[in-house]
Parts: structure tokens; sequence; C-alpha cells
């Protein structure tokens, strides 16, 4: 795997890999570290593989597509 260095264009934080899913129980550290961002259960298409780590900010840095449920 190649690593990205993307960063947030709204806070500027470093782009952190979103785990898609049931997340594992260290995942949470994962998250609580500012390694990994949960993307929940839904997968959609066109779904970024990167989000921003900080807790607040707009997440994702592709615009979500309209909620269909
Ligand atoms: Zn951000």
């Amino acid at each position: 795997m190649t690593t990205s260095t993307a960063t947030c264009p709204h806070c500027g934080a470093g782009l952190v890999p979103i785990v898609y899913g049931f997340p594992a129980p260290d995942a949470f550290e994962q998250v609580a570290r500012g390694e990994i961002v949960l993307g929940g259960c839904m997968m959609y298409p066109g779904a970024p593989d990167d989000g921003c780590p900080t807790k607040g900010c707009s997440g994702p840095t592709v615009e979500e597509p309209a909620r269909t449920r």
C-alpha cells in the first residue's frame, strides 16, 4: 500500500483510512488514537477511502450523497 499524504481541506489534518463495516474491538482504540475513522456499516458507491480524524470536522473529504433512507 502506498501512503497517502492527503490532508483534510477543512482543518488540514492528515487523512486516515476509513474503516467500513462492523468495527473490531481494537478499532475503537485506533479511532481514539486518530489512526482510523469509522465509516459505519453502510457502504455506498463512491465512499471515500480516507477521512478526517478530527472530531467535529466535516469528515470524509468528498460530499456525501443524499441519504436515500
Ligand atoms: Zn478535517
